[in-house]
């Protein structure tokens, strides 16, 4: 099987989250609330409760991904439609530029299982990793 073509037995409980328990379903459903930067039929961008920085939105698709390396080739218009929806929101908010962060489990900070893209800006990124 190829790289995108899925593996199974990877996630272990992070699997078991089922959308209608998922937060990121919920808000996508207007069962908890959010505040909304961007919103069309596949996608949701909405500002961070936490957040990291002065800009910090969170954009995902509301298809239930638990992370991106659970995508599968199915997927393959829905990630790339992701990228394109946050540079057109972020441009058109007027962020000079930003950094557009994904975390595929729990090793790399992932608390979420549904698959999100931080889009982060407004200070200076000072902890530069790459
Ligand atoms: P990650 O750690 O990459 O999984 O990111 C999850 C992010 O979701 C964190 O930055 C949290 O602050 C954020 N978050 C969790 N719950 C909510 C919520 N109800 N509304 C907005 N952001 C949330
Ligand atoms: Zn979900």
């Amino acid at each position: 099987m190829d790289i995108l073509g899925g593996e199974k037995g990877r996630g272990g409980s992070e699997r078991k989250i089922m959308s209608e328990e998922c937060i990121f379903c919920r808000i996508v459903r207007g069962e908890i609330p959010s505040t909304k930067v961007y919103e069309d039929d596949r996608f949701l961008v909405f500002k961070d409760i936490n957040p990291a920085a002065p800009v910090h939105w969170l954009a995902i698709p509301k298809k239930h991904i638990p992370r991106l390396s659970e995508s599968k080739e199915e997927d393959r218009a829905l990630l790339g439609d992701l990228l394109l929806t946050a540079g057109h929101v972020a441009r058109e908010h007027g962020l000079g530029s930003f950094r557009f962060i994904i975390n595929d489990g729990a090793g790399a900070g992932q608390t979420v299982f549904h698959l999100h893209a931080h889009i982060l800006s407004g200070r200076e990124m000072g902890e530069k990793l790459l």
